[in-house]
């Protein structure tokens, strides 16, 4: 938790946490309490993406057919823009990653990232939940365009259908949050994402979390353990 920073006599305290899970674990929702609570941006690979897709970048161009079709988007493609977001000066004393990284080879990445800035992980939550819950979670999604509040239109619906209790934005079903895409994500992160697991327990940084439950006892197991590991 505490860096030296590039070797100068200037110590810093820093939180860096990554977000493991598959879709639908409530990862975004975690990050947005987490990045409140240690002050430090919440940074997703989802977002920067779904960023540039609006944007039309190149980027965006080349990434929104795999993410429509929910596989992953090329390292070729992704890695720059993360490379440059933890770069950019609001991470130098940490951040909440989500959804980055999710391979081995991305993680290795992260790992080359970080070392340039003289830096390390210092957990990593993993949050788990049955796959027929993340399927219903999922398929019931709804997010704020305006502010990113996540709803749920069974479990956790806005005051007034269609809009955003907090900033009265309008709120959309993401396109890759469809029946038919959901499976193929979940198919994915099984196949390339859960072995990162137990690469991060190997190095002690893991804090596995039951992610079962309300937004509020998530976030407090998710606390504990981060205390927990010291
Ligand atoms: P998310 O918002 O994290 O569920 O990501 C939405 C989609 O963006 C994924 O289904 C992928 O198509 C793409 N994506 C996000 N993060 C990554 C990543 N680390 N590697 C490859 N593709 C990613």
């Amino acid at each position: 938790m505490v860096d030296c920073v590039d070797g100068a006599d200037e110590w810093v305290d820093a939180m860096r946490i990554l977000l493991v899970g598959p879709p639908g674990c409530g990862k975004g929702t975690q990050a947005r309490l987490l990045q409140k609570q240690f002050a430090v941006p919440h940074v997703s690979s989802g977002d920067l993406l779904r960023a540039a897709v609006q944007q039309g970048t190149h980027l965006g161009v080349q990434a929104k057919r795999f993410m429509d079709e929910g596989k992953l988007v090329p390292d070729d493609l992704l890695l720059d823009v993360i490379g440059e977001r933890l770069g950019q000066g609001d991470c130098d004393k940490g951040f909440i990653l989500d959804g980055f990284p999710r391979t081995l080879a991305q993680a290795k990445a992260l790992t080359a990232m970080l070392v340039r800035h003289a830096a390390a992980l210092d957990h990593v939550v993993s949050l788990r939940v049955p796959r027929q819950d993340l399927v219903t979670r999922l398929s019931g999604r709804r997010t704020c365009r305006q502010c990113g509040t996540m709803y749920h239109v069974v479990f956790d619906p806005p005051a007034t259908e269609g809009q955003c209790s907090r900033c009265h934005g309008s709120l959309y079903q993401r396109d890759d949050d469809r029946e038919e895409t959901i499976v193929a994500r979940l198919d994915v992160y099984d196949a390339h994402t859960a072995p990162l697991l137990a690469h991060y327990r190997e190095q002690g940084l893991l804090r596995d979390i039951d992610g079962g439950g309300s937004r509020d006892a998530v976030y407090a197991r998710v606390l504990r353990g981060i205390e927990d590991a010291g």
